[in-house]
C-alpha cells in the first residue's frame, strides 16, 4: 500500500566544480602498514551485518565488524518504517494460522529491546493488514546501543568509523582487507568474508561479478518531534483517510497509535500536490509519545549510488526536501502544527546499490509460490508488494544457502539487500528481518568455514544446519 508522494524525479541544480583532470593520475607508492589476523572479517555493520558478526563469534570464530559509521545499525535505524516482520502475513488470509517464522538471534534482539523501551515488540495491525500483519516499531538510539552491547557481550571485535577499501586476493581466494581510519591503513587477514555493507564494496574490490540495476530511489528519513498522533488520527478519520493502523505500547502506555499511514484521498490539495513534488510519503511508526520516527523523502538518482558526485547532489535535495516536507505538514495536516526536524540519516538510504553474482539467483516465482529447498537458511513470508504480491497461503519461502555464496570467490559471503536479481522478488528479501537472518546464517556459515578450513562450497549443509537450529533459527522444511 503506496503512502502519499509517489517517487517523483525532480531535476536539480548543483554547481559543477568537480576538478576533474581528463587524463592525470597518481600513482601510489607501495609501502608496509600494520596488519591483524582474524577467522571472520564482516565487513558493515548494518542490518545484515551485526547478526552476522554476533553469529560468527558465537560459533567460535574470533570475528573482527568494520563499519564506517560510529554506530552499527544501519538502514534499520535509518530508513524504514517498521521492521518487516517476524510473522507471517496471516491477516491478509482469512482462515491462515498466526505464525511467527523468524527467530533466532533477530527475535532475541527485539525481546531485549521490548524489555528496555526500545520496541512495540510485535502488535497486531487493525486497519492496512493485507500489507502487514504486525507493526514492529524501533527507537533508533535504543536499537544501536542494544545492538553494539551485544555485539561486545559476542566478543566481536568492533571497528567503527573505519572504512574498508581494499581486497587482498590470490587467485579466486580471499585473504585480507584493508581498512582506513584516522589512525591510518590497516591490513586484516582471515579465512572467511561476509559482504555486508549494502554497497558490495568488499565484493566488488574482491574482483566479484555485479551489476547495478539503479531501478529503486533513494531516501533520506527524517523524525518529526512535537507531534500530536491522536489529532493527527482525528484530522485523518474526519477524512476517512487512515491506510494504516497499530495500537499498541506508546512511552511506556498500552493501546496507543503507533503506526498510522495516510491514504491519498480527500486531503487538502496543497499537501497531495506538495508532498508529490518532493517524493514524501505520510506513513510513520513511533515508540514515543509527539513522535514521528521515519517520514521519508525520495529521489530518483539518474545512475546508481555507487556514483559519489550524483550522490552529493540528492544529499543537498534530500535536505531541502526535509525542509519543505515539515512546512507542509505544518501547514496542512492538525496535530504537526509545531512540528520539527528531530533526527536525519547521516546519509542518504539506498534500496539497492550493487548487486552481486551469487551461485543462486532467488527467482520471483521461488518467492510468490512459497518454495523451499533442500539448503535453506531460514524460512521468510513478508512482501513489500503485499496486497499485490503475497507469498502463497500466507505461507513462507525458504532463502538457499547458495543465494548467499558469491560466486567465482571460494571463501566470501553476501548477505543483505545485495542479493535476488529480480526486484519483485527482492521487494521480499531485502526487508529488514530477512537481512537480519541472512546475517545470523552467513555470520554462522563463515565461522564453520573458518574453522574447518573449507571454502564456502565445501561446508556440509547439515553441519550449518545443526547450528542454525542450535541458535534457535526457525525452518519449515
Ligand atoms: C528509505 C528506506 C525505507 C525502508 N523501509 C523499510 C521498512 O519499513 N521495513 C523494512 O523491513 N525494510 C525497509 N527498508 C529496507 C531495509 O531497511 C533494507 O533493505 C535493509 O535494512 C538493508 O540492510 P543491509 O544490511 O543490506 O544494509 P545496511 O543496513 O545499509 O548496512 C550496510 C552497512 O555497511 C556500512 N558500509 C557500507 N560500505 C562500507 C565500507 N566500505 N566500509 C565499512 N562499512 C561500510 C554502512 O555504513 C552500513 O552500516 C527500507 C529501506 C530504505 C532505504
Amino acid at each position: 500500500m503506496a503512502g502519499i508522494g509517489a517517487l517523483s524525479i525532480n531535476n536539480f541544480e548543483f554547481s559543477d566544480q568537480s576538478g576533474l583532470i581528463q587524463s592525470g593520475f597518481y600513482s601510489e607508492p607501495s609501502k608496509k602498514i600494520p596488519a591483524r589476523k582474524f577467522d571472520v572479517v564482516v565487513a558493515g555493520a548494518g542490518t545484515a551485518g551485526v547478526f552476522a558478526a554476533i553469529a560468527s563469534a558465537r560459533t567460535g570464530a574470533k570475528t573482527i565488524l568494520i563499519e564506517a559509521k560510529g554506530y552499527p545499525g544501519g538502514t534499520a535505524v535509518e530508513g524504514g518504517t517498521a521492521i518487516h516482520s517476524f510473522y507471517n502475513l496471516w491477516k491478509a488470509f482469512p482462515g491462515v494460522e498466526k505464525k511467527q517464522v523468524v527467530k533466532g538471534i533477530p527475535e532475541e534482539f527485539i525481546n531485549r529491546l521490548t524489555t528496555r523501551g526500545g520496541s512495540t515488540g510485535y502488535p497486531e495491525m487493525s486497519l492496512g493488514y493485507d500489507y502487514d500483519s504486525v507493526s514492529t516499531n524501533i527507537d533508533t538510539e535504543l536499537y544501536k546501543l542494544t545492538i553494539f552491547e551485544m555485539l561486545i557481550e559476542a566478543g566481536v571485535y568492533v571497528c567503527v568509523n573505519t572504512l574498508l577499501t581494499g581486497a587482498i586476493l590470490k587467485g579466486s581466494r580471499l585473504e585480507g582487507v584493508i581498512l582506513e581510519c584516522h589512525s591510518g591503513r590497516e591490513a586484516i587477514y582471515a579465512e572467511s568474508f561476509v559482504d555486508c555493507t549494502a554497497y558490495g564494496d568488499l565484493a566488488a574490490r574482491a574482483g566479484a561479478k555485479y551489476t547495478e540495476p539503479n531501478d529503486y530511489a533513494v531516501a533520506n528519513s527524517m523524525g518529526l518531534g512535537n507531534v500530536d498522533l491522536e489529532k493527527v488520527y482525528d484530522y485523518l478519520d474526519s477524512k476517512d483517510a487512515v491506510g494504516q493502523l497499530s495500537r499498541g505500547v506508546r512511552s511506556g502506555m498500552d493501546g496507543r497509535i503507533i503506526r498510522i499511514e495516510a491514504k491519498n484521498n480527500n486531503l487538502p490539495e496543497g499537501f497531495v500536490a506538495g508532498a508529490k513534488a518532493i517524493g514524501m510519503s505520510f506513513v510513520t511508526t513511533t515508540v514515543h509519545d509527539n513522535y514521528c520516527m521515519f517520514i521519508k523523502l525520495n529521489v530518483k538518482l539518474p545512475v546508481s549510488p555507487t556514483n559519489r558526485d550524483e550522490v552529493a547532489k540528492a544529499e543537498l535535495e534530500l535536505r531541502k526536501r526535509m525542509q519543505k516536507g515539515v512546512e507542509l505538514f505544518r501547514q496542512y495536516i492538525p496535530g504537526f502544527e509545531k512540528a520539527f526536524i528531530a533526527r536525519t540519516s547521516p546519509s542518504l538510504c539506498i534500496r539497492r546499490g550493487r548487486l552481486i553474482d551469487c551461485d543462486y539467483d532467488i527467482t520471483h516465482e521461488d518467492v510468490i509460490e512459497g518454495r523451499h529447498f533442500s539448503d535453506d537458511v531460514f524460512a521468510y513470508g513478508f512482501h513489500d508488494s503485499a496486497p499485490r504480491l503475497k507469498i502463497k497461503n500466507g505461507g513462507t519461502y525458504g532463502i538457499p544457502y547458495r543465494a548467499l555464496c558469491v560466486a567465482g570467490i571460494d571463501n566470501l559471503f553476501v548477505a543483505g539487500m545485495m542479493i535476488t536479481k529480480d526486484s519483485r522478488a527482492h521487494m521480499s528479501t531485502r526487508n529488514t528481518v530477512s537481512c537480519m537472518c541472512q546475517g545470523q546464517a552467513t555470520g554462522t556459515a563463515a565461522a564453520l568455514c573458518a574453522l574447518n578450513k573449507v571454502g564456502t562450497r565445501n561446508l556440509k549443509y547439515s553441519q550449518l544446519r545443526e547450528n542454525l537450529e542450535k541458535g534457535n533459527v526457525h525452518f519449515e522444511n
